[in-house]
């Protein structure tokens, strides 16, 4: 069953999505050589609290406590790092992830940022995860099957000259998901196709989260000892991107980007729709 929402909870909806979008910003213009990931958990923390939003990663997720605000991966981390003492050192890439709920809604995205200058091949790895995540929200639209949205990520991917080092990996095991009362709803969101199925239609109020992950090697992850850390099975270094997306009558909804989404889809030839908030 996927929750369908009316249009004045995807309002809501944004309301939380623009509490992440300010945590991100805060932590983005934080990242620094000499910066620990802890600093970084306690500025987004701040955010939350000040917009009277509270943390939806600081919980119990299946009986297992996150004890931060953000998850920060870092180079071969791919996902859910746990924030703490490590210090970020110029060259570094940096993911980090953030949610809020406010009013009983939840808002999740994340972004990749270079620690002052890092590789060419680190910068064209967090750009095709990027744009492939923007091609996923681009098939966002009334009418769309799930799998519309997996083989645009995919495609995307697929389509780019390999980077000066390494290959595209597309992270296998992980995915994005539905969104809105809770964080991880239904349905799964692959980040390429796989078997014959075409997934739920995409009907206004559909919302998710899209979110590819990608190595500059392989596909296939572990996870670390303190049962949170996802690292590349290889040691190669790993983007990951996410925006929550709502689907409306009027198009795409990017609950989590400041201007709903209207630049970067517009470069893509997709009407985003208007902001419910103004
Ligand atoms: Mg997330
Ligand atoms: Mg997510």
């Amino acid at each position: 069953m996927v929750e369908i929402k009316t249009p004045e909870q995807i309002a809501k909806m944004r309301a939380a999505g623009l509490v992440v979008a300010e945590a991100l910003k805060a932590c983005r213009e934080a990242v620094a050589p000499g910066v620990t990931t802890q600093e970084l958990n306690d500025i987004a923390d701040k955010v939350i609290t000040d917009h009277g939003a509270t943390s939806n990663f600081r919980a119990h997720h299946g009986g297992l406590w996150f004890p931060g605000v953000i998850c920060a991966s870092v180079n071969n981390e791919v996902v859910h790092g746990i924030p703490g003492e490590r210090v970020l050192r110029e060259g570094d890439l940096i993911s980090i992830d953030c949610g809020a709920i406010l009013d009983g809604w939840h808002g999740d995205a994340a972004i990749t940022v270079a620690v002052g200058e890092t590789a060419p091949e680190n910068t064209a790895l967090s750009k095709v995860t990027e744009g492939s995540m923007w091609a996923g929200i681009a098939q966002m639209k009334k009418g769309n099957r799930l799998v519309d949205v997996s083989r645009a990520i995919e495609g995307f991917i697929r389509r780019q000259p390999l980077p000066p080092k390494g290959k595209w990996g597309i992270t296998e095991g992980y995915g994005g998901h539905g969104i809105g009362t809770a964080m991880h709803m239904e349905p799964h969101v692959l980040n390429y196709v796989a078997g014959r199925g075409k997934g739920p239609k995409l009907i206004p109020g559909t919302v998710l989260a899209i979110e590819p992950m990608v190595s500059l090697g392989t596909p296939h992850t572990t996870v670390l000892d303190d049962e949170w850390t996802v690292v590349t099975d290889d040691g190669t270094w790993a983007s990951h991107w996410e925006h929550s997306v709502a689907v409306t009558e009027q198009g795409p909804l990017v609950l989590t980007a400041f201007d709903g989404g209207r630049a970067e889809l517009a470069k893509l030839g997709v009407v985003a729709a208007p902001d419910p908030l103004g």
